[in-house]
């Protein structure tokens, strides 16, 4: 493959062009906004580092147990004290830090990188928008990875650009006294525990009966247990009937009747492809709100163009866009690579923390797969017991049959970290007797993992 243009700089596009260059071709990267796409200027990288700095204070406040009897109202004073001016400045300085070290590596590795918007004209030929004005770029291969931006279903499409989604929630000017976080998945979750820590009303709508809608139910009922404790408002199977700009704010109706008045609402309600601009009718591909159409495997969309990341609909993560990328590059150059989506670990970064991989009870039963389930609780776990963090557990799902493993999920601290020892484990096709042979350190929250066989 002599040139190849990859559309779109995010988690996908930029490893994918580091590939294709990797492997000899010559490489255009056209990107219209900024390098590292959603995840690094307002997705994982902005929402973790404010994660994190909320979580601060909540370590602040159980350190009090180990001070004398002012140390509760030490922690509520460092509390007060919270700027979210300097958690913004912290999290500015993380993307950009980041922001360079991808711009270092496509230099390096020769990539042309260009501002622009970029649209087909037909198999071989795009269109580039610059600031410069128009310019025509020939393409031996191409790759699409233009991601994903949030979903507005009625009746929040009409308060668009009034109401917070991922685009500008990173760069709100206060912290308002209380928030509507519409969508309970992945990003409601860990933005109502965000705001909720960090002092925020927060009312969480979501319309399945039940958070996490996509995980284990035993998940969703560990979480749910820590909003409610933490004061966060539960609206459960509940949908937003109708939502109007008021004096003071956003009134929103829910289904159960309620009028709920708020400051500012934030929707979180899901993520939608919108290829529009690219003109995938001119080479003869399908637009679709869940994604364009590749050989899920290969990421093949015709025979010299592949697509990669949230624009497959395949899954909506950084890490398996960036999988997707390397092997639609690789794929593209010659290299024969395969993408497997089961393997994709799965994090959530709310207290506690969750993660999973592979197969779910629910998926394995519809799948009509005997499963054996191996769990074992941090209650149990010497390093959790003296550290007092006992709240989770991890799972181990086996097939009943042949012993191997089949899925795993943790929940719990650092259950986004342990995760990639079942990760490692279902890669290398491990099955039960086979892991009972590891030796796990003692005391570490990973020997839980060993414990579930026992
Ligand atoms: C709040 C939030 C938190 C998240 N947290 C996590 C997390 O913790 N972990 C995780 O794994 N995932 C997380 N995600 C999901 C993750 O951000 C996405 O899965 C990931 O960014 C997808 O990468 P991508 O390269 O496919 O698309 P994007 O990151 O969307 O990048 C696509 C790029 O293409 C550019 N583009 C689009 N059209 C054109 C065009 N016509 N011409 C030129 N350029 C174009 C866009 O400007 C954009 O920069 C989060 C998402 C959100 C919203």
């Amino acid at each position: 493959m002599k040139s190849v243009v990859v559309i779109g700089g995010g988690p996908a596009g930029y490893p994918a062009a580091l590939k294709a260059a990797s492997l000899g071709a010559k490489v255009t990267l056209i990107e219209k906004d900024k390098l590292g796409g959603v995840c690094l200027n307002c997705g994982c990288i902005p929402s973790k580092s404010f994660l994190d700095g909320a979580h601060r204070f909540q370590t602040a406040f159980s350190a009090a147990a180990l001070c004398t009897t002012d140390g509760l109202q030490h922690a509520q004073a460092l509390f007060n004290t919270r700027d979210f001016s300097q958690l913004k400045t912290r999290q500015r300085a993380a993307t950009q830090k980041l922001a360079q070290g991808i711009s270092f590596l496509l230099k390096k590795a020769q990539v042309t990188v260009m501002n622009a918007t970029a649209c087909f004209i037909d198999e071989h030929t795009l269109s580039v928008s610059t600031a410069e004005g128009e310019k025509t770029i020939s393409f031996d291969g191409a790759i699409i990875a233009t991601g994903s931006t949030a979903f507005y279903p009625a009746p929040l499409d009409t308060l668009r650009g009034q109401i917070y989604d991922n685009s500008n929630f990173f760069t709100m000017e206060n912290l308002p006294k209380s928030m509507a976080v519409i969508g309970g998945g992945v990003i409601g979750c860990e933005m109502a525990d965000f705001l909720q820590a960090f002092g925020v009303e927060v009312h969480l709508i979501e319309l399945q009966p039940r958070l996490l809608p996509q995980e284990d139910e035993n998940i969703s009922r560990v979480l749910t247990q820590q909003f409610t404790k933490r004061g966060i408002h539960l609206h459960m199977g509940t949908s937003v009937t109708g939502a109007v700009k008021t004096q003071d704010g956003i009134e929103l109706t829910l289904s159960d009747g309620e009028k709920l008045q708020v400051p500012h609402v934030l929707a979180a309600i899901g993520r939608t492809v919108d290829t529009s601009e690219l003109h995938l009718e001119r080479i003869g591909v399908e637009a679709a709100r869940k994604g364009v159409q590749v050989n899920p495997q290969t990421l093949q969309l015709k025979p010299h163009i592949y697509a990669a990341g949230d624009v497959t609909g395949l899954l909506q993560l950084a890490h398996a866009a960036t999988r997707q990328g390397e092997v639609a590059a690789s794929n593209l150059c010659g290299v024969p690579a395969v993408y497997h989506n089961e393997r994709v670990p799965r994090a959530i970064y709310t207290t506690p923390e969750i993660a999973s991989i592979g197969l779910s009870r629910t998926q394995a039963q519809t799948q009509g797969i005997e499963i054996k389930a191996h769990k074992s609780f941090f209650l149990a776990n010497g390093r959790a017991v003296a550290q007092t963090q006992t709240d989770g557990y991890v799972e181990w799902l086996s097939d009943a049959k042949t012993g191997q493993l089949i899925g795993a999920c943790s929940v719990g601290t650092n259950a986004t970290e342990l995760i990639h020892i079942a990760a490692v484990a279902l890669e290398a096709g491990l099955t039960v007797a086979q892991l009972r042979e590891v030796i796990f350190a003692h005391p570490t929250f990973a020997e839980t993992w060993g414990d579930a066989l026992k």
